[in-house]
């Protein structure tokens, strides 16, 4: 389809389709079965600079947009989501300081961010509070010029690998979801540690691990905004990333959609390509009409981030939900359509499919996605 994208947005796309099919697909089924992280593809996207792709000149960024981002999303998701969620949560982690830092702040993280030389993470979730993030427990409480951080954040992505974290804990446990506070973390910072790589279902290459804070001491100026603020970072910041994560549904159900097009090509039963049944034929461009759907929808909310649209957290909660929704069943039915074969390690789909689920959880899960769509209807109609 035209989009009609200008010169660098074609130049990005091609870029990004080019490491996937050079340096991400011939590693990922060894990335999946070691549960490796994939450091090789990660210096390689830093020396291309698209870990600065949205991220301002001024900064060290190539000072595109959201739009961009996600173009780069999702060519690489196309190869492996594993790979890709570990380049986007870098900008999960990131988000934060772009969109409330102070100018010490960006000055001094954001030129390492985009440049790639430190991965950074986000930590919100613990083992309590997932989709209700407000019942968090870590604490950040001010001594001196200081903050002194206790808890424990779980399944953050990047965990371990990232050098910069954007952490959230209560600095007021009596005002509840006003009472939180977003930080910057350092790894090396003591009192400071990892727990263990999660072993999981899909993206098993990515790290998803604990962040563990024991009496850790920061520097009061790596608050974010102001204290009491932390939900309203950690909110507006899913809005910019959640376009991001649709767009790893698109990409990936696109390149499961490749791989069941090339399949039903070459298979045959009762002496044809599966392909000329039209029982397959329907299943392939129902998938195709859902992808476009979705990539449509995806390619929307990333210019209403751009746009600085009011619309950003409806839309953006309605590209994540129904991108990945999409990923599922497509990923779903082209292992149906591989047959026994896609049910085997020696095809790309299992993969696919295994990975697809995880697109539904998190940034919040679809049924978190659609109370945020009927909140936004609610003041709609409230309004006019
Ligand atoms: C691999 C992985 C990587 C992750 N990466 C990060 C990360 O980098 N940073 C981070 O902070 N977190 C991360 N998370 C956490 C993730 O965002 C949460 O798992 C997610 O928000 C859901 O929270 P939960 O698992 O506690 O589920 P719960 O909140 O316990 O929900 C359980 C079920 O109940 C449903 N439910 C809950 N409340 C409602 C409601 N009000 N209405 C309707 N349904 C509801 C949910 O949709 C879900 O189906 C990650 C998780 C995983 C598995």
């Amino acid at each position: 389809m035209d989009y009609g994208f200008t010169e660098d947005q074609k130049h990005i796309q091609e870029l990004a389709r080019k490491i996937g099919r050079e340096k991400i697909m011939p590693i990922r089924a060894q990335l999946d079965e070691a549960e490796e992280f994939p450091w090789a593809v990660v210096k390689t996207l830093a020396e291309v600079g698209l870990f600065g792709i949205y991220i301002p000149e001024e900064y060290g960024g190539l000072g595109f947009g959201n739009f961009e981002n996600c173009l780069a999303v999702e060519e690489l998701s196309r190869y492996c989501i594993g790979v890709s969620v570990s380049f986007a949560a870098s900008g999960l982690g990131c988000y934060p300081i772009l969109l409330y830092g102070s100018e010490e702040q960006k000055k001094k993280y954001l030129p390492q961010i985009a440049s790639g030389a430190k991965l950074a993470a986000f930590g919100i979730t613990e083992s309590s509070a997932g989709s209700d993030a407000s019942a968090i427990r870590a604490t950040a409480v001010r001594d001196g010029n200081s903050y002194v951080l206790n808890g424990i954040k779980q399944w953050i992505t990047n965990g371990g690998e990232a050098e910069i974290y954007s952490v959230i804990a209560k600095t007021d446990k009596t005002k509840g979801p006003r009472g939180a506070s977003a930080f910057i973390v350092e790894k090396g910072t003591p009192g400071f540690t990892f727990g263990k790589k999660e072993k999981k279902l899909g993206i098993r290459s990515s790290a998803t691990r604990e962040l563990v804070f024991e009496d850790c001491r920061i520097p009061a100026e790596n608050l974010i905004a102001k204290e009491g603020m932390g939900f309203i970072v950690a909110m507006k910041t899913f809005d910019q990333t959640r376009p991001g994560i649709a767009a790893q549904g698109v990409g990936l159900a696109q390149g499961a959609l490749d791989a069941a097009i090339e399949y039903a090509r070459e298979r045959e039963t009762f002496g044809k390509p599966i392909i000329a049944h039209q029982a397959v034929q329907h299943m392939l461009a129902d998938m195709a009409t859902q992808i476009e759907a979705a990539r449509a929808l995806t390619y929307l909310s990333a210019k209403t981030a751009d746009l600085r649209s009011k619309d950003l957290p409806k839309v953006s909660a309605m590209s994540k939900l129904f991108a990945t929704d999409v990923a599922m069943k497509v990923t779903t039915d082209v292992v149906q359509i591989f047959g026994g074969y896609g049910y085997m390690r020696d095809y790309p789909v299992e993969k696919m499919m295994r990975d697809a689920k995880i697109l539904q959880i998190y940034e919040g899960t679809n049924q978190i996605q659609r109370n945020v769509i009927g909140q936004y209807l609610i003041k709609e109609s409230a309004r006019s």
